[in-house]
């Protein structure tokens, strides 16, 4: 049985039609570059003068679950009522020092024990970046000498990720580790290939992602997959950091870690896909993407592998306020949908914000695939 993401009414069920046209003048506001371009500076100047409640009701309440976990259970209730878990990603980013590391670490340890039990939150997930310093990341990987204050770091950033995953273990919730950048990937890949050989020896709790937008990828899964006896859990993304990625490869003249093209990145993807679920006695996933081709490849690879809709070594996830079509219609068929529900204080998400802009700006005079999607909802219910 197929899914049609077409279904508009299923997909906006939960939004009022002043939601929607709200919704839909956010996202007609994403096309004016200009605005994109000083949206940063521009909502902090905002949050600064005392229009927080501006930026609050418009962008965030878009894409944020809120500005701390207790926030988040009305998105939680929301997504509930239709089938869909949430897993809180605290999305605080660009602040790098040991007491912001311990902060982050705490509220990762809220989300865990927020999950424990509570089947409406069927994941945590962290970034390893929010919990241990990007240049320490980097020294390992790349196999730098490090110094002394280094090694204490390192030492630190370990007993927070170890006391992440073993929290994680012990409350029985399953754990994402989200991708990086590549030159800070090695290290990510070696802590969570280590958390995955200890927790998830009995049933599968600790996810790395897996980036298919590098050509290496694919390969490294085969060889987990051949090298280790335990289960394995891969969040499958195609990779949020592309252009970051080609423009260091470019100015530090090696090999980009990218494929060559988008083509190259998709297959790549599917294939990833397929082979997770063709072995899915040992190996469970999670389809994160807001790629229809992808998602319905999923569901028809499921069916053929006689894999129940509901059988949790699967999921499909999507951000939240976006992609509510693929979300709320697999959701509806029967199929594990968990939406990642961002939170934090309003100044501290703007970077995350402004990505989500970018990414749904039109391009060359087409409407946003979003508001595509928003501008058809708004029509059929004026004519029914
Ligand atoms: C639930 C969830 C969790 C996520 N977690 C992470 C994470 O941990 N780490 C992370 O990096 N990202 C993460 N992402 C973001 C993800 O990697 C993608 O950037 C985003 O989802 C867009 O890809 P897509 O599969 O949804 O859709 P599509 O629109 O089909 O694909 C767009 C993606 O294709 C790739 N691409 C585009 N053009 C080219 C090209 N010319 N050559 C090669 N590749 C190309 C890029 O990766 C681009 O982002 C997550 C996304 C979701 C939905």
């Amino acid at each position: 049985m197929g899914v049609n993401f077409d279904n508009t009414e299923i997909a906006f069920n939960t939004k009022s039609n002043a939601d929607l046209k709200k919704a839909r003048m956010l996202f007609k506001s994403f096309d004016f570059p200009f605005l994109l371009s000083v949206g940063p500076s521009l909502a902090k100047i905002v949050v600064f003068i005392g229009l927080k409640g501006l930026i609050k009701n418009t962008i965030f309440k878009q894409f944020c679950g809120g500005e701390n976990i207790d926030d988040c259970n009305t998105a939680i209730e929301v997504l509930d009522k239709s089938g869909i878990g949430t897993i809180l990603d605290y999305s605080v980013e660009g602040e790098d020092d040991e007491e912001t590391f311990d902060k982050t670490k705490n509220e990762i340890v809220g989300t865990i024990n927020a999950s424990k039990g509570n089947n409406k939150i069927p994941f945590a997930v962290f970034k390893v970046t929010g919990i241990m310093a990007a240049d320490i990341l980097e020294k390992v990987s790349s196999n730098q000498n490090l110094t002394s204050k280094d090694e204490i770091s390192l030492e630190k950033g370990k007993k927070r990720f170890f006391e992440i995953c073993e929290l994680a273990y012990n409350s029985n919730v399953r754990l994402f580790i989200d991708a990086e950048e590549s030159w800070l990937q090695g290290t990510i890949d070696n802590l969570a290939d280590e958390a995955m050989s200890k927790y998830n020896q009995e049933t599968c709790i600790v996810y790395n992602t897996l980036q298919m937008y590098r050509h290496d990828r694919l390969a490294k899964l085969k060889l987990d997959f051949e090298t280790t006896t335990h289960y394995l859990g891969y969040k499958l993304v195609r990779g949020a950091y592309m252009e970051k990625e080609r423009a260091r490869a470019k100015t530090m003249n090696y090999e980009d870690p990218i494929q060559i093209d988008k083509k190259s990145t998709d297959e790549d993807y599917n294939q990833a896909v397929k082979f997770c679920i063709e072995n899915s006695e040992r190996i469970s996933i999670c389809i994160g993407t807001h790629n229809e081709e992808s998602s319905a490849l999923g569901v028809e690879l499921m069916n053929k592998n006689h894999i129940q809709s509901s059988d949790s070594r699967v999921y499909f996830s999507q951000l939240l306020g976006m992609s509510d079509h693929i979300s709320f219609n697999l959701s509806n068929s029967g199929f594990n949908v968990a939406k990642y529900v961002p939170f934090g204080p309003v100044l501290s998400v703007i970077p995350y914000l402004t990505r989500r802009a970018q990414e749904n700006s039109g391009v060359a005079g087409q409407m946003s695939r979003e508001l595509t999607l928003i501008e058809r909802e708004i029509k059929r219910r004026k004519t029914n």
